[in-house]
């Protein structure tokens, strides 16, 4: 049997969340294979890279390429478009789908629901079996062997086409994406208002990271959903996470177990957060990082 992975990739450089999905997949098949999109990505390890000839995320193109390769197992990342692609594929094959999955031994799989606080076992029962690994479930191991790289035209629907990305427009970021940021500085309705960020916005600056928010802050229109981290947001992994004004709900903490260290600015002690911060400082959101930032100028003048 072979498993063909589904990986993301930016200009040839493959995502982390697909090394990761790459590293399951020869932990459940000897045998693998990759299929990318909008370039070769620089991938290794599997014997098989097949580059589909599609301009643009399109969700159910590229869904379609995967089915005409007619699988028995799809592996990908547990990104939005992992989730996205995998689950269309899954209609076009008649396969069995399962998301955010932690580990899998035939058909048994273990997976991630609500928002990774409880694990379901389940069994795939199915010709097809597709699979996204939940991020950070895995860690990744490099393989080593250069594919054959086999370029295709996959025969598209007109459907298929219906949906697919545009246009894009570059965040205020420069480019560091929340995604791979190696700090975050995140705020909540603790901050209580656009304007709080201010405060936020410098001290991510001055760490070299970037800012993100909790869903109360989206819901409040404080910030666009590009910032949002959780389980209807970004999915995080920076070596240091700052939560600021954040209670720590679960479907937050979904989004930043990732993160390596986690120091938490809340002004209530007995907040959820506390649980899984490393470090915490408690007290107020608008005195507390301003001094933080006004200490960080003065070390450094
Ligand atoms: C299906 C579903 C999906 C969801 N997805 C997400 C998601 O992806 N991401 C997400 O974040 N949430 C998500 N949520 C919402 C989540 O349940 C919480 O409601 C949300 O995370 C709360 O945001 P918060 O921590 O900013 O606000 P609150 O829970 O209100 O917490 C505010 C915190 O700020 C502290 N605080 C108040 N004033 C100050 C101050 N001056 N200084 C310091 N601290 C202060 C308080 O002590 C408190 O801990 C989801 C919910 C559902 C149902």
């Amino acid at each position: 049997m072979t498993a063909l992975v589904f990986v993301e990739h930016v200009g040839g450089v493959v995502d982390e969340l697909s090394l990761q999905a790459l590293t399951f997949a020869r932990g459940y098949d000897d045998d693998v294979e990759a299929v990318a999109f909008g370039g070769t990505p620089a991938v290794t390890g599997v014997g098989t890279l097949h580059v589909a000839e599609i301009d643009g995320y399109a969700p159910q193109a590229w869904a379609r390429a995967i089915a005409s390769l007619a699988p028995t197992t799809v592996v990908a990342a547990g990104t939005d478009r992992g989730n996205e692609v995998l689950a269309h594929a899954a209609a076009m094959t008649g396969g069995v789908f399962a998301a955010n999955v932690v580990r899998a031994d035939g058909d048994a799989v273990t997976r991630q629901r609500w928002g990774g606080s409880l694990l379901e076992e389940a069994r795939l029962h199915g010709d097809v079996k597709l699979m996204t690994v939940a991020p950070h479930a895995v860690a990744i191991e490099e393989a080593a062997g250069e594919p054959a790289v086999q370029p295709f035209a996959p025969e598209l629907e007109e459907a298929d086409l219906v949906a697919r990305v545009v246009e894009r427009v570059d965040t205020s970021t420069g480019g560091l994406s929340l995604a791979e940021a190696p700090v975050v500085v995140s705020g909540g309705r603790g901050v209580g208002s656009a304007e709080g960020f201010a405060s936020l916005e410098e001290l991510a600056g001055m760490l070299g990271g970037v800012v993100g928010c909790s869903r109360a802050v989206t819901m409040a229109g404080w910030r666009p959903h590009t910032d949002q981290v959780g389980q209807t947001g970004t999915k995080i992994s920076p070596d240091l996470y700052i939560p600021c004004g954040i209670s720590g709900a679960t479907q937050h903490m979904a989004g930043c177990k990732g993160a390596k260290k986690l120091l938490a600015i809340n002004s209530d002690p007995e907040a959820p957060i506390m649980a899984t911060a490393d470090y915490a400082v408690i007290g107020d959101v608008l005195e507390i990082v301003p001094a933080i930032t006004a200490e960080l100028r003065r070390v450094r003048a």
